[in-house]
């Protein structure tokens, strides 16, 4: 069997922009900050981390900076019409790219290995699967 480098298609909510990312992610986590729960709308984040030059999109995106706990800036970047989160850059890791996993159109990326921010975590969260804490 011919090996392929698998491609990973994600659209904001609206179609204005599309997100292409070449390749597995470095890693993937679950963070239950307050800030995710904002972005979201839910009750935590699930985002997957790349190398920046694994990720190309199209189109224009606003960006909002946020200054983190940790003092580093988390910079969202969102479709100017529907407002879908389609990437974040940190400063502390200015060669990756975080996407958040929900707007990618397959459905195959595996669980997520750490969990980041469990003290701020809804009582009622469980995974079934192996989880590591982070921080
Ligand atoms: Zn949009
Ligand atoms: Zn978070």
């Amino acid at each position: 069997m011919v090996s392929k480098t698998s491609i990973h298609m994600a659209d904001c909510s609206c179609g204005l922009v599309s997100l292409v990312c070449r390749g597995e992610p470095v890693r993937s986590a679950v963070c239950h900050c307050f800030e995710c729960q904002k972005r979201t709308g839910s009750v935590f984040g699930v985002q997957v981390r790349f190398l920046a030059d694994q990720v190309s999109y199209n189109g224009e995106l606003t960006q909002y900076t946020r200054v983190a706990d940790s003092g580093n800036t988390v910079t969202y970047h969102f479709c100017p019409r529907c407002s879908t989160t389609m990437l974040m850059k940190l400063s502390a890791a200015p060669d990756s790219v975080v996407v958040p996993i929900g707007i990618f159109s397959d459905h195959d990326f595996p669980p997520p290995s750490f969990s980041v921010y469990e003290q701020r975590k809804q009582g009622w969260v469980k995974f079934d699967c192996q989880i590591e804490l982070f921080d």
